[in-house]
């Protein structure tokens, strides 16, 4: 694997495979005798492929990722996680894996591996102080790159921390590969909230299934056990509602969760029995249960 996105992979194929679901239909490289391997069926030794999403940054997602991709692997399952938020990426920092580069095998990437998850990020390939300046083509190309030039193998989940918003970068996984849903992610701010209605509204034009909603940094609970709703009450699961979606649970703001970040020390690892702890758990097994409910469907 290159490190550095080949725009010219695909730019002479504009086929869109939809949801990676029209392969079989694709002639450009029969024709021409040519065997592609972007055009298999990708991520097939991948059981459930999620995405994690907001509308706005800053609101928890990568947070969420993170915990998630923990305790999923804490249960025994086999777990990936992509960074895929290319201009900025968390998973080096909160992993505490700052100076470490992924082995090459072949033309291949080896996934680094802490805390029992598989792990890919830009952060691992260029160097954090390198501000991408990277266009729309190349950004889908490091991506299809992350899904098929890395040696994931077989994987129970497969979490996608996606950028913020609704780019190129949601519309490559969203079309290139089969997702099983998508997490969105919120706190209960009113302008939090608007942006999470547009991305919700991408994903459904998309046809990408919404497992549900989780709202991160929902109140703070002060010492007396008073709760503070410092970004408004309720807010993401009012959103919920209205929208028809899951609600998945509400994650209070606490300290160990953005000192866990920071230094690579995942809080759900260092303060397993804390009430923020055990509502990512609640929202992780609210996941899987919708995962199962979107496999069933
Ligand atoms: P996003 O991926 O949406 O941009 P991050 O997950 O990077 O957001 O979180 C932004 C910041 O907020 C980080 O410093 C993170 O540690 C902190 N943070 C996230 N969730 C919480 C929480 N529940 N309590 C305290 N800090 C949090």
């Amino acid at each position: 694997m290159s490190t550095l996105p080949d725009e010219s992979t695909h730019s002479s194929c504009n086929h869109n495979h939809g949801n990676g679901a029209a392969h079989s239909q694709c002639t450009h490289h029969k024709e021409s005798g040519e065997s592609c391997a972007h055009h298999d069926r990708p991520l097939q030794q991948v059981k459930n492929i999620i995405a994690i999403a907001s509308g706005k940054g800053g609101v928890g997602k990568s947070t969420f990722a993170v915990n998630l991709a923990i305790t999923l692997a804490q249960t025994g399952a086999k777990v990936g996680l992509i960074d895929a938020d290319l201009y900025g990426p968390s998973i080096p920092t909160m992993f505490g894996l700052l100076h470490d580069k992924p082995e090459v095998v072949g033309k291949n990437l080896v996934p680094l591996e802490k805390y029992g998850v598989k792990l890919m990020s830009i952060g691992f390939l260029v160097d954090a102080d390198t501000a991408l300046v990277w266009r729309g083509p190349m950004l889908s190309s490091a991506i299809k790159q992350f899904i098929s030039e890395v040696e994931w193998k077989e994987l129970d989940y497969l979490i996608f921390d996606l950028p913020p918003g609704t780019g190129d970068i949601q519309l490559t996984i969203a079309q290139t590969i089969p997702l099983t849903g998508v997490v969105m992610v919120t706190t209960p701010q009113d302008v939090a909230i608007a942006d999470v209605t547009k991305a919700l509204g991408m994903f459904r034009k998309v046809n990408v299934p919404v497992l549900g909603l989780v709202e991160n940094m929902s109140h703070y609970e002060l010492p007396d056990g008073t709760k503070d709703y410092i970004f408004g009450s309720h807010g993401g699961e009012k959103f919920a509602k209205i929208q028809g979606i899951p609600f998945l649970g509400s994650i209070p703001i606490d300290r160990a969760v953005r000192e866990g970040s920071d230094s690579g020390d995942p809080c759900i690892l260092t303060h397993p029995d804390s009430a923020t702890s055990k509502a990512i758990k609640q929202a992780a097994t609210e996941v899987t249960k919708r995962i199962s409910i979107s496999n069933a469907g």
